[in-house]
């Protein structure tokens, strides 16, 4: 069902910039930042990339 993949990746892209995220992507690695839009700094994905339940940020890569 790789539609219905496509469709939910562009819900979840949506979803995301309509919750105040700046959404950038790390591609071609995983990674979406959950900054708001606009931040300083370095893109930070703080759900994804953590490598124990005690990190607070995940994947961080520069802008
Ligand atoms: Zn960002």
């Amino acid at each position: 069902m790789k539609g219905q993949q496509r469709r939910d990746e562009l819900a979840a892209l949506e979803a995301g910039r309509a919750a105040g995220y700046c959404w950038a992507t790390r591609s071609p690695e995983p990674g979406l930042c959950t900054r708001p839009p606009g931040h300083d700094g370095a893109h930070v994905d703080y759900y994804n990339g953590r490598k124990g339940p005690t990190d607070i940020a995940g994947y961080s890569w520069p802008q």
